[in-house]
C-alpha cells in the first residue's frame, strides 16, 4: 500500500520507539514528567518563546489558543479555507463562542490590507474583532508558504488595532526547511503558535502550543477543562523530542518527492492542472468530465491511497514512510490509469 492520504499516516521508526521506551516519565498533571518538561523547554526555546504546552492534538492547541486570546462574542479573522474554521468541527463556535470572519485569498493566505479592512466598527451591532489566525503552511492552499514580509505587515496591523495573532503551524517546519528562516523569527511575530509533531515530523501523537508564560498558564487551565491534561505522557513527548532531533532536515526529501509527484500527474492526459508544489502537498485537478471519486477508486485498485479535496480535486501528501522506490511504483501505476 502506498498511502499518500496525509503525513499523519506514518508509524514511529525503530529508533523512535526505542527512545520512547527509554523515556523517564512522571505525572504531568502534577508537572512531574521530566520528558514532557524537556520537550516544552526545547520547543519554546527553539522559537524564542517563553513557554510551551504539550497537548494531544493540533485541533486542541488551536482551540485552546483561540479560547485564551479571546472573550465570548468576539470575532476571529481567518481565511475561509483555514483549518480552524473548516476542519475543527465548529469548535471555535462551541468551545469559545466565537464568530469567524472568513476572508478570501491566494492559496489560503490573507494580507495585512484585508485584515485592516475586516475589523468591525466599535458598535454593539457587531462582534468585537480581537484575533487573527494564519496557517503556515496552508493545507487547503496546497502546502503554500506565507511571505514573511506579509506576516510582518499583518503583525503591524494587529498591533495598530489591538488584535492578537495566532499561527496554526501544524506544518510550520515544512515552511522552515524550505525558506531556511530561523524559528525565532516566527516566535517574535505571534502571540501563540501551534506546532504538530504528528504530521511531517513523524511522531505518533501530539502538538505544542507556544506563547508567553501568562498565555501558557491560562492555556494549561483550558487544556484541563478540555480534558487534554495527560499523565505519563513523557513516552509520547519522547517521540516528539526524537522527531525534532532527527526528522526536520529530512523533510526536504518529502518536498522533492512531492515535486516529482506533481510532475508525474501534470503529464497525465486527464489531469487539468496541478497546483504549484511548495512543500509536501500536491493537489491535482481532474478534467471537468471526471470525478475525484473515479480517480481515487482507480488508485485504490492499485494500492495507492489519496483523499478527495473538493470538486474534481485530489490531494497527495508525502511523508517519512514514502521514498524514491514508492515514487517509481507510483509513476508506473498512475501512467497505467486510463479514463
Ligand atoms: C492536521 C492539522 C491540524 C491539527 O490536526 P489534528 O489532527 O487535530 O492534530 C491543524 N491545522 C492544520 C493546518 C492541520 O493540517
Amino acid at each position: 500500500m502506498i498511502d499518500l492520504r496525509s503525513d499523519t499516516v506514518t508509524k514511529p521508526t525503530a529508533e523512535m520507539l526505542e527512545f520512547m521506551m527509554s523515556a523517564e516519565v512522571g505525572d504531568d498533571v502534577f508537572g512531574d514528567d521530566p520528558t514532557v518538561n524537556e520537550l516544552q523547554e526545547k520547543i519554546s526555546s527553539l522559537f524564542g518563546m517563553e513557554d510551551a504546552l504539550y497537548c494531544p492534538s493540533g485541533t486542541m492547541t488551536n482551540q485552546i489558543a483561540m479560547r485564551v486570546l479571546t472573550q465570548p462574542q468576539d470575532e476571529v479573522v481567518c481565511h475561509k479555507y483555514s483549518h480552524v474554521y473548516l476542519y475543527e468541527g465548529g469548535g471555535m463556535m462551541s468551545n469559545s463562542m466565537l464568530t469567524p470572519k472568513l476572508l478570501e485569498g491566494d492559496r489560503g493566505r490573507i494580507t495585512a490590507k484585508q485584515v485592516e479592512e475586516s475589523i468591525n466598527p466599535d458598535d454593539v451591532h457587531y462582534a468585537r474583532t480581537t484575533l487573527v489566525v494564519l496557517e503556515n503552511t496552508m493545507n487547503k492552499g496546497g502546502g503554500s508558504i506565507y511571505d514573511l514580509k506579509e506576516i510582518e505587515s499583518i503583525r503591524e496591523a494587529c498591533d495598530k488595532n489591538g488584535l492578537k495573532l495566532h499561527l496554526d503551524g501544524a506544518r510550520l517546519f515544512n515552511a522552515l526547511v524550505e525558506t531556511e528562516h530561523d524559528p525565532s523569527t516566527y516566535g517574535k511575530l505571534f502571540d501563540t503558535i501551534s506546532i504538530c509533531f504528528s504530521k511531517g515530523l513523524g511522531a505518533p501523537v501530539g502538538s505544542a502550543l507556544l506563547g508567553s508564560k501568562e498565555n501558557i498558564k491560562q492555556a494549561r487551565r483550558v487544556r484541563k477543562a478540555f480534558g487534554g491534561a495527560m499523565r505519563q505522557s513523557g513516552y509520547l513527548a519522547a517521540a516528539c523530542i526524537h522527531a525534532l532531533d532527527h526528522h526536520v532536515d529530512r523533510m526536504r526529501d518529502d518536498h522533492q518527492l512531492a515535486q516529482s509527484i506533481g510532475k508525474i500527474l501534470q503529464e497525465l492526459s486527464f489531469i487539468r492542472e496541478v497546483m504549484p508544489v511548495d512543500t509536501n502537498i500536491v493537489i491535482a485537478q481532474l478534467d471537468d468530465s471526471l470525478s475525484e471519486s473515479w480517480f481515487l477508486e482507480e488508485l485504490k485498485k492499485k494500492d495507492i491511497l489519496a483523499v478527495p479535496f473538493g470538486k474534481n480535486l485530489v490531494r497527495f501528501v508525502t511523508h517519512l514512510d514514502f521514498n524514491q522506490s514508492h515514487l517509481d511504483k507510483f509513476s508506473e501505476i498512475v501512467n497505467g490509469i486510463k479514463p
